[in-house]
């Protein structure tokens, strides 16, 4: 590998969103960004290809997080392109909002294997490579109900918690190997994500915040950007959440 080699970051769910914004933050800075996406081909190809025009370096890899086999399919190809990834961000996910009562078996699955097995399936594939360079951060993305809970969202909730155990567990075992793992926990943020809510819903919330608005995903990927980076360098293990002040 070439000693002048760009860093390279994998980002999960990076198609659009919070997702897209980081693959955007970490190409402007110098990384080689593998954008791995599920299914809007269209989306990631047009990404790579704005990226590209820019002078920054992406491919996009497509697999679905929760298919361990997918995945590391995904990794290798990556590996290929860019070398062993130095920076992992696992940010792919989904939501639902419903009664607890409403949620079915399939569902509550739906909701583990996208958050927290996909997570395992990312994490395994990545990892051992980052174990033998002794080297790599690691960024996982959770959301504030994963700390404080969120009425009508308790799958979501429990599978957000479940990634900041798994943070803080991993950072402890992984630290030895000088690898960082971190995360954040966002507020509500302007994404396709939050487009089933009513504009009441989205009002309640801005009151309710001290900073009187919802983020934007630009500002999501600044953190990331931040906990990734040697800028960070002696923070592992860590949950940042930014939230415009909603939970203190
Ligand atoms: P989004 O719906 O725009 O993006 C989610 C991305 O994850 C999409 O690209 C989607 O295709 C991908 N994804 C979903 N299931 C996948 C799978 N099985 N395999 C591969 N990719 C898959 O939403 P977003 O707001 O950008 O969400 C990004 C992350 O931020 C999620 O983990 C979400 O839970 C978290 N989050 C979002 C908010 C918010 O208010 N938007 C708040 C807190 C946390």
């Amino acid at each position: 590998m070439l000693s002048n080699k760009r860093p390279h970051a994998l980002i999960t769910g990076a198609s659009r969103g919070i997702g897209a914004a980081a693959a955007e933050a970490f190409a402007r800075s110098g990384y080689s960004v593998t954008i791995l996406y599920k299914s809007s081909t269209e989306r990631a190809d047009d990404l790579v290809v704005k990226l590209l025009q820019e002078g920054c370096d992406a491919i996009a890899v497509q697999a679905d997080i929760r298919d361990y086999y997918a995945v590391r399919a995904a990794v290798h190809k990556a590996n290929l392109q860019f070398g062993a990834v130095d920076v992992l961000v696992s940010n792919a996910g989904i939501a639902s909002q419903k009664l607890f009562t409403d949620v079915t078996p399939d569902e509550f699955r739906e909701m583990m294997d996208t958050h927290v097995t996909g997570l395992y399936n990312i994490v395994e594939a990545v990892l051992p490579g980052m174990i033998s360079r002794k080297t790599g951060s690691i960024v996982t993305v959770s959301s504030i109900w994963g700390i404080t809970g969120a009425s009508c969202e308790v799958a979501y909730s429990t599978a957000k918690a479940a990634v900041i155990g798994f943070t803080k567990a991993l950072a402890k075992e992984v630290g030895p190997s000088n690898i960082r793992v971190n995360c954040v926990a966002p507020g509500v943020v302007d994404t396709d994500m939050n487009r089933g809510l009513t504009a009441e819903d989205m009002n309640m919330l801005c009151e309710e915040t001290p900073l009187e608005r919802i983020g934007t995903p630009e500002e999501i990927a600044e953190t990331i950007l931040f906990l990734a980076s040697g800028k960070a360098s002696f923070i592992t293990g860590q949950v940042i959440s930014p939230n415009g002040g909603l939970v203190i």
